[in-house]
């Protein structure tokens, strides 16, 4: 053991190192300091990213010294724990989510998230559509117009085989958030951590666990929608993105970020490389009621935040997308529906509209429905096409804005929650 890994392991108490989160580059590193082969850093990503072990004594493919080594050294694979399930009447589980130093977030799985317009926040259907009936169906039977009669059940994945099409998974970026919008119970949290790139593509890897998902035959959406925001802990989000796109195995195309509006983020992320597809909080049709219920747009303008949009090299089927919350009487009346018309006319976009869920200690009503299908007719009739997100597991609190720790903080083992009715 070299002298520096000797120090590590003397340091009493400190804080587990995860090895989950840690890209092939740098594992090579940690390798080369244990004295050990390059090729060590694939074993260790095919057994943390591919097989999604939870301990390192799963590494079986590592000699059992040099694993010991490694958990000596304070080392564990690190994968966030689902300590918490609350599932909903719509097939929608929330899940309270561990972190190595005690706090917790949580995440959301949607099976059969039926694209974004339909639910789940995901811009991915425009690709599913096209690939619809091909992708999962490895077996020789599997070509297309041809009927999969005999379909070799070894290629087919756990969420077909449980009736299901496909699954989203809304992530959280952050603990608490620091935005402070006024109409979202995450705000109230205000802002203790962010997360790194390990914690918040983890949360992925400990659901897929959960559900036993295989990736290349199960198809999974995942959604940056849960608690905090994620243009406020960059780095960590693009690390994310990375680790999942390039090591779990989601496509980059599967993912949406949704972001409040942080305007130098927005241009930086549209130079990515690996880039998710991207939903702007709107929420306002101009800068007055925004500022209400979005005090950061004294920052930000929409017509900045706008310009920043454009300067996305969007893809053939890409648009993007803006999440509108409709709020009672603040948002919601028909000249708003004009301005919104009026700011976005000139870009490849969608609307998401969002019927705003209520919350302990906000202070805002719902739009009443009649408003909420006028305000959409007359975005589609303006050229615009609009959809009305339906509300995903509204009777655990895991719909849009309702991530908020509503469940005990410290609980003994994994706690089932099972709700009969809304
Ligand atoms: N921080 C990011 C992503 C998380 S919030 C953002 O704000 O975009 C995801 C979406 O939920 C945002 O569009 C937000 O406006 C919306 N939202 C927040 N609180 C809500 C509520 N109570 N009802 C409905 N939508 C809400
Ligand atoms: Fe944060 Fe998004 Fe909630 Fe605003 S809506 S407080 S940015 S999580």
């Amino acid at each position: 053991m070299s002298n520096k890994i000797k120090a590590i392991a003397s340091e009493v108490g400190s804080p587990p190192r995860a090895l989950f989160g840690m890209l092939p580059a740098e594992l090579k590193s940690l390798m080369e300091e244990f004295g050990q082969k390059g090729y060590r850093a694939g074993q260790i990503v095919e057994a943390i990213y591919h097989q999604r072990v939870a301990g390192i004594d799963e590494v079986t493919v590592l000699p059992v010294g040099l694993r010991e080594e490694l958990t000596g050294a304070g080392y564990t694979v690190g994968m966030p724990e689902i300590v918490q399930a609350a599932r909903s009447v719509d097939g929608t589980e929330r899940y309270l989510i561990r972190l190595a130093d005690g706090e917790t977030v949580e995440t959301v799985w949607m099976p059969d998230g039926d694209g974004g317009e339909r639910g789940d926040g995901s811009e991915a259907s425009a690709e599913e559509e096209a690939t619809d009936g091909l992708e999962g169906n490895t077996s020789e039977f599997a070509v297309p117009g041809v009927v999969a009669q005999k379909r070799d059940l070894r290629n087919v994945g756990a969420l077909e085989m449980s009736g299901y099409r496909r699954a989203t998974i809304c992530i959280s970026s952050q603990v608490g958030c620091a935005v402070n919008c006024q109409f979202c119970l995450t705000a109230k949290l205000g802002i203790k951590r962010n997360l790194t790139g390990g914690e918040i593509a983890g949360q992925v890897a400990a659901v897929l666990n959960r559900h036993g998902v295989k990736i290349g035959k199960d198809r999974i959406n995942l959604v940056f929608m849960g608690m905090g925001e994620p243009f406020l802990n960059y780095d960590e989000f693009i690390r994310s993105v990375e680790l999942l796109a390039r090591h779990i195995g989601i496509p980059e195309s599967r993912m949406t970020v949704s972001t409040s509006g942080i305007e130098p983020a927005i241009r930086r992320f549209a130079q990515e490389p690996l880039r998710p597809k991207l939903a702007l909080s709107l929420n306002a049709s101009n800068d007055e009621v925004r500022e209400q219920i979005m005090p950061i747009t004294r920052k930000w303008k929409i017509a900045a935040l706008l310009e920043a949009v454009k300067t996305l090299p969007l893809g053939k089927r890409e648009w993007v997308t803006f999440e509108y919350v409709l709020l009672g009487g603040v948002n919601d009346q028909p000249h708003h529906a004009r301005e919104v018309l009026d700011l976005l006319k000139d870009m490849r976009a969608k609307v998401n509209l969002i019927v705003w869920n209520p919350g302990p200690g906000i202070d805002y009503t719902q739009p009443k429905p009649e408003d909420v299908q006028v305000f959409q007719k007359m975005l589609i009739e303006g050229g615009m096409p609009a959809y009305i997100r339906r509300p995903r597991g509204r009777d655990i609190y895991a719909a849009c804005g309702q991530l908020k720790r509503t469940m005990s903080e410290e609980p003994a083992g994994l706690v089932e929650i099972q709700r009969a009715s809304v």
